[in-house]
């Protein structure tokens, strides 16, 4: 298959909190060639998330999908497994991950030519208040700001990019305009 008809992988990474669930479905509204991948996790769904943010499992079918080959990635991120299927987006689209740092440098390993943008919150004030707001408990808060600390200054190791998410058309556009060069680049393979 020429590599142009590979599709673009950019995987969204950084810490809970940082609005990069926000981020990506803003994306997909902007772009009609941007899919994005719903991964599977075991966490509980939280009161008023949406039912399809993930396929939520038990841990014994997410298990079972794991000795089926049937992710491109998976890990466990806080005591729940989280999982991208493999993907199979239509023709000529793109593919989005929302995933964490462990998850990204699988399918780098898999994939070399993903590009990975890390999505920082602009300060850990804004961080926690997100959090607060989507329903975390207090012990949850802390354990994410906690365990972000570190997924920053590692992400800051593989990312091709970073996002600073203080305003979200700005960086959305930041992020559109990193996909548009990707996909120049790639015609011109
Ligand atoms: P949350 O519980 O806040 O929805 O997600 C916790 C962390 O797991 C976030 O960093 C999120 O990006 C990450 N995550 C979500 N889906 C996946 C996935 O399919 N694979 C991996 N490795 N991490 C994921």
């Amino acid at each position: 298959m020429p590599s142009s008809a590979e599709p673009t992988i950019l995987i969204l990474i950084g810490p809970g909190g940082a609005g990069k669930g926000t981020l990506a479905r803003h994306l997909v509204e902007a772009d009609p060639r941007v899919w994005l991948s719903r991964s599977w996790t075991t966490r509980p769904r939280r009161p008023g998330e949406a039912e399809d943010a993930y396929e939520f499992v038990d841990r014994e079918r997410f298990l079972v999908r794991v000795a089926q080959d049937g992710f491109l990635e998976w890990a466990e991120f806080l005591g729940n497994l989280y999982g991208t299927p493999v993907p199979e987006p239509p023709d000529g689209h793109d593919i989005l991950l929302e995933i964490d740092l462990q998850g990204a440098v699988q399918v780098l390993d898999r994939v070399p030519g993903a590009v990975v943008a890390l999505i920082v919150p602009p300060s850990e004030a804004h961080q926690i208040e997100r959090l607060r707001r989507r329903g975390d408990t207090e012990a949850h808060v802390a354990a994410r700001v906690e365990r972000g600390r570190a997924e920053i200054e590692a992400g800051r190791t593989v990312a091709d990019h970073v996002v600073v998410n203080e305003d979200l058309e700005s960086s959305a556009a930041e992020l559109l305009s990193i996909l548009g060069g990707l996909r120049e680049s790639r015609a011109a393979d």
